[in-house]
């Protein structure tokens, strides 16, 4: 499962030049996992043990409904809902709260296997692309022609570029000035067409067109939120 990942080269992964690259990258790693969850990991226990302890996000139970059929996912939460009455909810009631208990449920409510394998990945895959920037022109050049990187992963990449595996020395400027160029170019371009989205409702504007500021607020919005829980 992991080998599957890990292999698609980089390359790859940067070529679309549609919306952010890093965001397409959690796409596809979502839709991978969510897949293999119905399918071929309900062949694997020990995947169903990790799953029980660190059950699902609403998003991506909701996706896993939609991807597979009724009866692994219902067979999914038997085991699950197994697991909580079991080990998290205490056998009989409590005298008083039970602060340990509030903890675990707590713990669950923000765990998701799914979140959690995309998350790792993704450090994985960023610290190719570092590798892969530092090695190739070509790379670099493909890197620079993305339409943006969103918000979110403005601040992803730059951290784990100051990282153990991150980027190395002379090529710390240039990587920054690029990642820089692909936010910013992108939050100007933003705030151009929302302003000139507002400025349609002006009754002197009547009948003028909304040119390329139509969908700014779609647009907005996939700049501005992580659509990953
Ligand atoms: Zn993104
Ligand atoms: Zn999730």
């Amino acid at each position: 499962m992991k080998e599957n990942i890990c292999t698609i080269p980089i390359n790859d992964l940067f070529k679309p030049k549609n919306g952010c690259p890093i965001c397409r990258m959690e796409e596809m790693l979502e839709e991978t996992y969510v897949e293999f969850i119905v399918g071929d990991a309900m062949m694997e226990p020990n995947i169903r043990i990790e799953t029980n302890k660190k059950g699902f996000c609403r998003r991506h139970f909701t996706k896993m409904f939609s991807a597979g059929q009724k009866l692994p996912n219902a067979l999914i939460m038997e085991s699950h809902l197994k697991a909580i009455a079991e080990n998290i909810l205490p056998p009989k009631a409590p005298s008083k709260p039970d602060k340990k208990v509030i903890e675990k449920i707590n713990a669950l409510r923000e765990s998701c296997y799914v979140c959690e394998r995309i998350d790792h990945d993704i450090h994985h895959l960023l610290a190719t692309v570092f590798s892969e920037y530092q090695k190739s022109e070509e790379f670099q050049k493909l890197y620079r022609e993305q339409p943006f990187i969103c918000l979110n992963h403005y601040a992803y990449i730059m951290s784990d570029a100051s990282g153990k595996r991150g980027i190395k020395g002379k090529f710390m400027k240039p990587f920054c000035e690029d990642t820089y160029n692909l936010t910013k170019n992108y939050i100007s371009e933003l705030q151009e067409d929302t302003s000139y989205f507002c400025s349609m409702f002006d009754y002197r504007n009547r009948g003028k067109d909304f040119g390329k500021s139509k969908d700014v607020i779609e647009r907005n919005i996939e700049y501005l939120t992580k659509e990953q829980p």
